[in-house]
């Protein structure tokens, strides 16, 4: 397995040669790759990711207005293959617009109101563009495509599961870090940035036991597919080709389109009533009709029609980090995306995040000269980031509970969830990527007192 100290410097040049060992090729790990081959080339990368090779099946994943911002800046060819690979409510002439985003409708009848009848419309969602959303592992294979194929053939290992981080010392003083893979293999780096997801290996190394541990939200979801003539000869053309919440007591259905409109995406969620999660249970198990049926006994004739039309369901437990105090340690080790503060699906913006993140960390290390500066690039990215992703935790959270009529001073007055629903993604979507580099780029030259880096982005 190649290390850092077998990579030549592309400028061949005096300066340090600084490796960067990326764990995981998820959507963050794949983001930052491609952010730092743009604007840190002198840094020498390397992917390991954990999977023999990204797996084909997978369901959508929706990128808010400000996801889709950051994919642009992060690459102009990752913008241009998610507006290629997405599919979006809205035609593409209209997408500077603001379009409906999503459709919340009662998913049973009110327990109290008679008015309020399964089918009867709460509230809508307006957004930039309308709503969008892409096929994950589509959006892996096309952000792989988009690494140069040197890079791919020699920079990139799959099969390569972290296990453990030791630190260790040059001669000259300088620290690097010893990574030890579930095969035995051993590579080395100045620095291990980790994008490996909520069940982070190196957010277990970086942060006590219990902080680091995935917390069951008590909630749980089925998810499954349905071609869209099914659902629209069932729900109708505009309701099938919209997102939808259908919403109500202690669950709700998430409905959208994929696959350029030929699929419906469906995730249906429930609460747990006892709020455990067993410790030795599966996250993810296959469901059947019959227990989906049994689980929203009581609700609406669309919310069966839907859970009748989907094929091959499978059952998700629901989990988010409890905030991490810190997201690095001394230079050597930072998380990014869903391993520093993985979120519940609610506001989907998850991966909206690890996109933000690889942009601020690739663009803050695009002017490290010197291992001894990445201390203060890794504190900086935390300083600028910390707030708005623990807040998609929390905020998240929040959201599944005005969905599901739990939420504390809502609760099922339908008129508060309508009046408040509307401006609940506002902090997500309006957030200036701009202004966030520029602050960035001032911190970071304040910490390390010298004059703002030129960040090429
Ligand atoms: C049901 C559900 C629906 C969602 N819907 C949305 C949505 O619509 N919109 C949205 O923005 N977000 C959504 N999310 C959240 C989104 O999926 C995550 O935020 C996003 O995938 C985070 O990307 P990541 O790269 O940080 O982590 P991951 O996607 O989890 O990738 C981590 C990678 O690291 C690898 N890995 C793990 N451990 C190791 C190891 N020890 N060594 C090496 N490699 C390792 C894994 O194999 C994986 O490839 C959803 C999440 C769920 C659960």
């Amino acid at each position: 397995m190649e290390t850092a100290e077998t990579h030549h410097s592309a400028h061949g040049n005096e300066s340090e040669s600084i490796g960067i060992a990326i764990i995981g090729g998820g959507i963050s790990g794949l983001c930052l790759a491609l952010g730092l081959l743009n604007t840190a080339p002198h840094l020498h990368i390397h992917i390991y990711e954990a999977a023999d090779h990204f797996a084909a099946i997978g369901a959508g994943v929706a990128f808010g207005i400000n996801a889709q911002r950051a994919l642009w800046k992060l690459d102009p060819r990752l913008g241009e293959a998610y507006s290629k690979l997405s599919t979006s409510n809205v035609d593409a002439n209209t997408r500077s617009r603001k379009e409906t985003y999503l459709r919340v409708v009662m998913g049973m009848d009110h327990a109290t109101l008679p008015l309020l009848t399964a089918g009867t419309k709460v509230s809508e969602v307006f957004c930039e563009g309308g709503f969008s959303s892409v096929h994950r592992a589509r959006l892996l294979d096309a952000m792989l495509d988009l690494l140069p194929d040197d890079f791919r053939n020699t920079h990139v290992t799959f099969g390569a599961r972290l296990v453990s981080l030791h630190d260790v010392h040059h001669v000259d003083g300088r620290g690097r870090v010893k990574l030890t893979f579930a095969d035995g293999r051993i590579a080395c780096a100045d620095a291990a940035i980790g994008c490996d997801g909520i069940r982070s290996q190196l957010r277990r190394i970086l942060l006590e036991a219990e902080e680091a541990q995935p917390v069951f939200s008590g909630k749980y979801a089925y998810r499954g597919l349905i071609p869209m003539d099914r659902a629209v000869a069932a729900l109708g053309d505009w309701s099938a080709r919209n997102a939808h919440h259908r919403i109500g007591y202690g669950g709700h259905v998430l409905t959208f389109p994929i696959d350029k409109g030929k699929t419906m995406n469906v995730v249906a969620f429930r609460t747990k009533s006892d709020g455990v999660w067993p410790a030795d249970a599966e996250w993810v198990t296959a469901a059947t009709k019959e227990q989906m049926h049994a689980d929203f006994a009581g609700w609406g004739q669309d919310v069966h029609a839907i859970l009748d039309m989907m094929e091959r369901s499978d059952m998700w437990a629901l989990f988010d980090h409890a905030p991490a105090h810190t997201y690095h340690r001394s230079g050597q080790l930072c998380l990014i995306g869903d391993a520093a503060h993985a979120s519940t699906p609610h506001h989907g913006s998850g991966a909206g995040m690890a996109v933000e993140d690889a942009l601020l960390i690739s663009s803050l290390l695009s002017d490290v000269q010197a291992s001894s500066q990445l201390h203060c690039v890794f504190s900086t990215f935390e300083a600028m980031r910390k707030e708005r992703t623990q807040r998609l935790v929390q905020q998240s959270r929040m959201q599944c509970m005005i969905y599901d009529f739990e939420a504390p001073e809502i609760g099922d007055d339908v008129e508060k969830i309508a009046q408040t629903l509307p401006h609940r993604w506002d902090w997500i979507w309006d957030h200036d990527v701009e202004a966030e580099l520029q602050t960035a780029r001032t911190l970071l030259a304040d910490s390390t007192h010298k004059s703002p880096p030129s960040l090429v982005t």
